[in-house]
């Protein structure tokens, strides 16, 4: 079977081919313009290389409501030619293939339940810290939906006294996103976020407001392992200060195996940066079989 995979995001598209067992056979990255322009292009790579079935993991907000008239359209995005565009069904129609879509966090998350090193685990989060700030959610083996998909990037956290910046979420006065995300950094310090690397407190201040949103995640959700990606991640030295902060936050009220072992508990993402793509791959599985079953 040839699985056709397309990770939808706001600056790039990155679309493959995959079999069952999540081997990436081809491989094309494409930039995100107006949908006239680009989709077409996807829709022909896909042409030439011949597909099966297929799995999208978009950026969002996006109709993931199975049987919704208007499954798989892109909704209220900040990306204005995007606003309202039939994604999912453009190319489904284009293709006449089986098809899938979700957030693409949800779809991260699903690529490390399948194929990484959340493998055989039910509830899990994964939370991207980058252009801006998501969260993938699964609960006992199924990806959060619910009346939307998860928008946990913007739950309200208090900002430090000693903060020099402000939150740039245009819609929120003190969220994660607007507080924790790449562009906020940058514009707090008025550097680039990798540039910033010998500032310890630049990091004190991130792995802070990290920390804030994953207690109340943790008190929430209760994953069981919390998989942080993204491209601020790519500074490692968080990580430590992201965990400590979390246990002197929970202040030793929560004493399961997972948080006495908070090392192995948030870590950072393990298919390197192919989580998307791969829970893509998988949604494309899905599709096939759902179709299958009918
Ligand atoms: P996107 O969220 O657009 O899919 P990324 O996850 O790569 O893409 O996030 C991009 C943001 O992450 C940039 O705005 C930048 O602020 C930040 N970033 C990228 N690389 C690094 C790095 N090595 N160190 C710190 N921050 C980074
Ligand atoms: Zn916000």
């Amino acid at each position: 079977m040839r699985i056709g995979a397309l990770e939808a995001g706001g600056t790039k598209m990155v679309l493959a081919i995959g079999n069952e067992h999540g081997e990436i056979l081809a491989r094309e990255k494409m930039p995100t313009l107006t949908p006239e322009e680009t989709v077409p292009a996807m829709i022909s790579w896909f042409k030439e290389q011949g597909i099966d079935t297929l799995g999208v993991a978009s950026f969002g907000p996006v109709d993931v409501k199975l049987g919704s008239a208007t499954y798989g359209r892109i909704l209220m995005t900040p990306k204005l030619a995007w606003r309202q565009y039939d994604l999912l069904k453009t190319m489904q129609e284009a293709l006449g293939v089986p098809a899938k879509v979700d957030s693409d966090v949800n779809g991260s998350c699903l690529g490390e339940m399948t194929y990484g090193q959340a493998k055989g685990l039910d509830t899990v989060l994964y939370l991207t810290i980058g252009t801006g700030i998501g969260a993938g959610i699964a609960v006992g083996g199924k990806l959060v939906h619910g009346m939307l998909h998860p928008e946990a990037g913007h739950v309200l956290i208090t900002k430090r006294e000693d903060d020099p910046g402000n939150c740039i979420c245009p819609s929120h006065d003190h969220c994660f996103e607007g507080l924790a995300s790449g562009p906020s950094i940058e514009k707090r310090w008025g550097k680039k976020a990798h540039e910033l690397k010998e500032n310890p407190l630049v990091w004190e201040i991130e792995a802070d407001y990290i920390a804030q949103g994953l207690v109340d995640f943790i008190l929430t959700v209760s994953p069981q392992m919390i998989i942080l990606g993204g491209g601020v991640m790519h500074q490692e030295q968080l990580f430590p200060l992201i965990r400590a902060k979390v246990v002197e936050y929970l202040n030793g009220y929560l004493q399961t195996p997972e948080i006495l072992d908070i090392d192995h508990y948030i870590v950072p993402a393990s298919l390197d940066d192919d989580q998307g793509i791969l829970g893509a791959i998988k949604l494309g599985i899905e599709a096939y079989e759902e179709a299958a079953n009918h």
